[in-house]
């Protein structure tokens, strides 16, 4: 049992390589003639265990890179006790974004610069040091950097001690709380800092490379705010010494909550106010509240094992949620979280789902957790349990929890115990159904000749064709609390109840003229509605709260892919939204839009394009071009959205030509343009631009001053049609002119755009080997989702060949997920196909 670990690592920017040692305190608990810890790609140069009693073990040590372990034979066997093993080691900073690795930028002068730093959840610490590398080894660790004297060094705690030593600058931090091991981090660079924030005792910081210190002051408000935000939620103060939080060029996720020492990548924590558009906001926003709600959830208390990552990312993502609406309430965070329940309960909605939390054995299981079931679909069902509960009952379950956890491992089941006795009631029964099973229901919602309100629940599945035997699970209805509202006359009653029936007849609502069964829009279900109860909602559906509103679209988009609603109907339906101004509901209504553009003949595109000019456009008239005097910011993100869907999948002339003078507005004056418009004009230009547009936003990608600017010219290139520009910008993702944290995402945004898909899933495969030895872990992962965008059923059959050749490992269910995905739209197209032509033939 490891207790301590006294870590001095030597990194080398220039030769790229790394020396260490360390000294690990063991209690070893019966007599052992050999040691088995982590490490993978380090060379051990030496290892020998010593006690207080002045005896000392040489050991001799094998690596097994298929298990990423080293196995330490020891010269004679060690007795109980306590001992302190000695290592040395070396190894190299690796370009694959993770452990040690190097991360490489220009600096303002345009000179290429390197970094050092680590990436380690969730099993890559045994990347930079031996290790036992599992998260319920917790120790105490102090780190000493011994760098180039010119540089910074970063850890988790604060500095302690600084010394030159033989050229060296040796930097040496104070211990760390009782913390795993895929929490340690360091960072060695030129790196700059803002001044600190005081939250309650914690200094704060950002950290980034040099001339960008001026994109921080965003990232440091979010970050004091919902760091006080959190000690007042969790009843507890912040747990480390100081809080950091550093812009790392290279980061294959989106950030990594460190203890103390929190790595982002640049778009998530860098960003000009003044000139960002609200979604590139609320993304720092997000990602930094996130990250510091993990300070406690996560590091504090820890998962005992990697089935409870999504336990960890589920409440971070919650308390992101609260945190972000606490500090802008006018940005309505819980009703734009609807969007990212939708990609969850899409997700889910696959026969190839998994449930929340599965045994997980290997590194791989553990990498495929980080996906929207973890995340957000984790978050959905605490959120519905809190408004279930009550917000109170639930905090303090919270608290509790903490309380009773810190500096410890706790599993769910603590969790629930917590809240349990918060709420006086047992929490598993109604948890279980939605944690450890697969899927979610859909509630039938009807009303018997008696005028009884029926409720009835069914799994939901866009694929209905039956499983085999062996896989089909016996159906248990889900506890569903069920939160309706009943509209009589003028009134408006809201009832509670707890849906444990496959069916239940409920004397609520007789006389009611219309019902809405997810009121709130909490529920991790989805809603049918027997035709004459739709049509009575649809009548007063300006009344129906925004989130409301959202989830009758995504219900009935949802049912209409499932088979189970005509998409005439909805498409009849999407008709009764051109008065819509949330763009929450414009989100879901334009993501339709752009399925159907890629099931649709080539010959129908036209006809699809007037039918989004003719649903978009009554919006987009009423909001025009530019921001009225004390508009919100939704108001204006919503400007944004509506220009890019008439100018890109609505092929509108008249926006095309304007976003050309807007943009020659912006390049003379960059206040002139909206930060709101400026992306959506970015992207329609690409649409529509030839080979001398191309040339000037690879330029402006190239020479972009915020991470923002640069990620908008980068997608942009990915939006051009022409064949030669389409397949230049492929090969960019493969050159290194585009960074490898970027360059999957780039390839899958063409695989979903009908314009490039073919020739981007030719290039695809010719170039995946290549793509898997440059890309970061999850890159061939997170690329390979684009197939879902080749829904014909020739490229379909090309998908499922290819991917029989080469059986990539995504780990968990991933590949099946997206093979269904795009069966699921290739089943679309076949049903409704002939009625969509026929649909759109009325829109020339
Ligand atoms: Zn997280």
């Amino acid at each position: 049992m490891p207790s301590r670990y006294d870590l001095r690592l030597e990194p080398d920017l220039t030769t790229l390589t790394f020396r260490g040692q360390e000294t690990v305190a063991l209690e070893i608990t019966e007599t052992v003639s050999e040691l088995l810890l982590n490490a993978t790609e380090l060379a051990v140069d030496s290892a020998s265990l010593e006690n207080d009693r002045g005896e000392t073990i040489r050991a001799s040590a094998t690596m097994d890179e298929a298990t990423e372990r080293c196995r330490l034979a020891l010269a004679s066997p060690a007795s109980r006790g306590r001992w302190r093993l000695r290592l040395a080691f070396r190894g190299t900073l690796n370009d694959k974004l993770r452990g040690f690795y190097r991360s490489v930028y220009k600096d303002p002068s345009g000179v290429t610069r390197t970094l050092a730093a680590t990436q380690f959840e969730a099993t890559d610490a045994r990347r930079a040091f031996p290790c036992w590398d599992e998260p319920s080894f917790k120790a105490v660790f102090s780190v000493t950097l011994a760098i180039d004297p010119t540089l910074t060094a970063v850890s988790n705690t604060a500095v302690v001690g600084e010394t030159l030593e033989n050229g060296r600058k040796v930097v040496r931090f104070a211990d760390t709380i009782v913390m795993s091991t895929y929490l340690v981090a360091f960072v060695v660079g030129e790196l700059e800092a803002t001044e600190p924030v005081l939250v309650g005792r914690t200094p704060l910081k950002i950290f980034c490379v040099p001339g960008k210190k001026r994109l921080a002051r965003f990232g440091q408000e979010i970050a004091a705010a919902s760091l006080a935000f959190f000690e007042d939620y969790y009843g507890m103060p912040y747990p480390g010494d100081k809080l950091d939080l550093l812009a790392i060029p290279d980061f294959a996720a989106g950030a990594m909550e460190n203890l103390g020492a929190i790595t982002f990548r640049e778009t998530a924590l860098l960003v000009d106010e003044s000139a960002a558009s609200h979604a590139e906001l609320e993304r720092v926003a997000d990602v930094v509240a996130h990250e510091n709600a993990h300070m406690w959830f996560g590091d504090l208390v820890t998962m005992t094992w990697w089935n409870g990552i999504w336990l960890n990312e589920a409440f971070a993502t919650f308390m992101e949620m609260l945190a972000v609406d606490a500090w802008k309430p006018e940005w309505q965070r819980w009703t734009t979280f609807g969007v990212s329940r939708a990609a969850a309960m899409s997700l889910d909605g696959l026969h190839s789902t998994r449930p929340i939390e599965f045994p997980v054995t290997s590194p791989r299981d553990a990498d495929a957790m980080f996906d929207v079931l973890t995340y957000e679909k984790g978050a959905s069902v605490l959120r519905m349990l809190e408004q279930y509960l009550g917000a109170v009952v639930f905090r303090e379950g919270v608290r509790e929890y903490l309380r009773a956890h810190r500096f410890g491992n706790a599993d769910t089941g603590d969790l629930w115990a917590a809240l349990g006795r918060s709420a006086q009631q047992p929490i598993p029964a109604v948890m279980d159904g939605w944690i450890f099973r697969p899927g979610y229901p859909v509630l039938t919602v009807s009303r018997d000749p008696g005028g009884h309100l029926v409720l009835s629940q069914q799994r939901f599945n866009y694929l209905r064709e039956p499983l085999p035997p062996a896989q089909a699970e016996p159906e248990q209805p889900w506890q569903v609390p069920v939160q309706l509202r009943l509209y009589t006359g003028t009134q408006t009653v809201e009832e509670r109840v707890l849906l444990a029936e496959r069916e239940a007849r409920m004397r609520v609502g007789t006389g009611a003229e219309a019902i809405v069964a997810n009121a709130g829009g909490h529920g991790f279900y989805r809603v049918r509605y027997a035709p004459d109860l739709l049509e009575a909602l649809l009548t007063r559906v300006e009344t129906l709260a925004p989130i409301e509103r959202f989830n009758l679209v995504n219900d009935a988009w949802a049912l209409t892919v499932a088979g189970l609603m005509p998409l005439t109907a909805y498409l009849d339906l999407t008709a009764r939204f051109r008065g819509e101004r949330d763009r929450n509901v414009w989100t879901v209504l334009i993501a339709s839009f752009y399925s159907l553009n890629r099931v649709l003949e080539p010959g129908d595109r036209r006809r699809l394009a007037a039918l989004v000019r003719d649903r978009v456009r009554p919006a987009f008239d009423a909001l025009g071009w530019t921001p009225r005097a004390g508009e919100d910011e939704l108001r204006r993100q919503l400007r944004g959205d509506l220009i890019r869907v008439l100018g890109v999948l609505g092929d509108d002339g008249e926006i095309q030509t304007r976003a050309a003078e807007v943009y020659r507005a912006h390049l003379t004056d960059p206040s002139a343009v909206d930060p709101n418009v400026l992306p959506a004009v970015i992207a329609v230009l690409a649409h529509v631009g030839d080979a001398a547009r191309y040339d000037d936003f690879l330029r402006r990608f190239r020479a972009a001053t915020t991470p923002q600017e640069e990620q908008r010219y980068l997608y942009a290139l990915a939006g051009f049609r022409d064949p030669a520009l389409i397949r230049g910008t492929l090969e960019r993702t493969v050159n290194a002119e585009i960074r490898t944290q970027d360059a999957p995402f780039v390839a899958r945004a063409m695989l979903m755009s009908p314009d490039a898909r073919e020739i981007a899933w030719q290039f695809v495969k010719a170039q995946w080997d290549t793509m898997d030895r440059l890309y970061p872990k999850h890159g061939m992962r997170r690329l390979a989702e684009g197939v879902t965008g080749l829904p014909t059923p020739a490229l379909e059959a090309d998908v499922q060949h290819f991917f029989a050749e080469k059986k990539p490992q995504f780990g968990g269910k991933v590949l099946a997920q997206y093979l269904e995905q795009l069966h699921v739209a290739v089943m679309l197209r076949q049903r409704e196909g002939d009625a969509l032509s026929a649909y759109l033939s009325k829109f020339a």
